[in-house]
């Protein structure tokens, strides 16, 4: 999964850190994040690329990946250096290698919490960064904001041999999926995993055991992974509004699509290989 950068280590405690010529650059602008253009290895620039600029910078220290440290441009600007470019976020996920990939998940999620939460919601006024810890607060009314993680989970819906698979409808992703939805709020995830399965097939599940989780800063979650079994007799009854297909898949049937991202495809090819 995204996560799974071993041998490498991510350090994302906060740390009122100075910015250093190698350090890596993340700029976003348009929703986009400048990297090494398409075709190469996934890359950053660095804070030397920025020395002889005549404009000043703002910069916020995001993470550590082994000894390498990531900074956010805080102004929105569109950058200019040659063989970069402003990359499309969902894009950049099959590049590699694989840690820059989590790093520019991470770097987007941190990035849209800054910018998001610019001014205080309570009062209006405009917010400051605190010296020692991830949080934004209002110097005027004392409002604090630390970073928002919304849950999500997805599930692994098995009867006998066979997996229930969707397709989400009017998304960029087409692939396979699994059911998949956020919490909300006043419910627990094993809830939200019954809840989630009703709306969107029109079944009822039991025996709900968690698997594992993932962070996935693309879409702001922290995502929770389930394997529940079927506990109905009646036909799959979808929402056409979240999903363009669900049908019950035979593990032999089931698709791998070659990637080691993704907390769904694990999950798929643990249930293909027979050991859920
Ligand atoms: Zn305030």
């Amino acid at each position: 999964m995204i996560q799974d950068i071993d041998p490498k280590h991510f350090y994302n405690q906060f740390q009122k850190a100075a910015i250093e010529n190698s350090d890596y650059i993340i700029s976003f602008h348009n929703n986009m994040i400048f990297a090494k253009e398409a075709g190469q290895d996934l890359d950053f620039i660095r804070y030397e690329d920025f020395l002889n600029r005549k404009r000043e910078f703002h910069f916020t220290y995001l993470f550590t990946i082994d000894r390498q440290k990531y900074f956010l441009l805080k102004e929105d600007v569109e950058l200019k250096v040659p063989g970069f470019a402003y990359c499309k976020m969902f894009d950049i996920r099959r590049r590699f290698p694989k840690d820059r990939v989590m790093a520019a998940s991470t770097a987007w999620h941190l990035y849209v919490w800054y910018r998001d939460n610019r001014f205080c919601g309570r009062c209006g006024k405009e917010t400051e960064e605190d010296e020692k810890e991830r949080m934004l607060k209002c110097p005027v009314c004392g409002n604090m904001i630390f970073p928002k993680v919304a849950p999500a989970v997805i599930v692994g819906v098995t009867d006998g041999d066979g997996i229930l698979m969707t397709k989400y409808a009017n998304r960029e992703y087409k692939r396979y999926a699994l059911i998949a939805g956020f919490t909300e709020i006043g419910e627990t995830v094993e809830e939200t995993v019954r809840r989630e399965v009703l709306e969107e097939v029109g079944l009822h599940v039991k025996n709900i055991r968690y698997y594992k989780s993932q962070p996935w800063g693309f879409d702001l979650n922290l995502l929770l992974g389930f394997f529940c079994e079927l506990d109905d007799t009646t036909p799959i009854h979808m929402d056409e509004g979240e999903l363009s297909l669900a049908e019950w898949v035979k593990r032999e049937d089931i698709p791998d699509y070659g990637e080691d991202l993704s907390l769904t495809h694990e999950m798929m090819q643990r249930f293909k290989k027979g050991e859920y």
